[in-house]
C-alpha cells in the first residue's frame, strides 16, 4: 500500500518542471537575452496547439493558440525591450 504514494510524488515533480520551474526558466531568459526573435514554448501543458511558440505583444510572451502569457517579471521585461525592443526615436 505504501509503495503506490511514491508515485503521485514523482508525477508532481514532473508537473512542476514542465510548468516552468526556477532552473528552466534561467535558461529561457538567457537565451530570450542572446537570441534575437527568440521566443518561450507555450506554458500552459492543456494547450492544444501542442505548446507551439509564444509571439512578443509588446509586454509578455502569448500563445498564439490557447491565449496563454508568460508572467517575467517587470525588470526582466524592462531589460528585454532596451536590449530588442528600442523605440526608433530614441
Ligand atoms: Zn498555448
Amino acid at each position: 500500500m505504501e509503495e503506490s504514494e511514491n508515485k503521485p510524488l514523482i508525477n508532481r515533480v514532473h508537473l512542476n518542471a514542465g510548468l516552468g520551474a526556477d532552473a528552466g526558466k534561467s535558461v529561457v531568459r538567457r537565451n530570450l537575452m542572446h537570441e534575437r526573435g527568440y521566443a518561450p514554448y507555450c506554458g500552459d501543458v492543456k494547450c492544444w496547439g501542442m505548446m507551439p511558440r509564444t509571439k512578443w505583444d509588446g509586454e509578455q510572451f502569448k500563445c498564439p493558440c490557447c491565449g496563454w502569457r508568460s508572467q517575467f517579471p517587470d525588470d526582466f521585461i524592462a531589460g528585454y525591450k532596451a536590449k530588442w525592443h528600442q523605440a526608433p526615436n530614441v
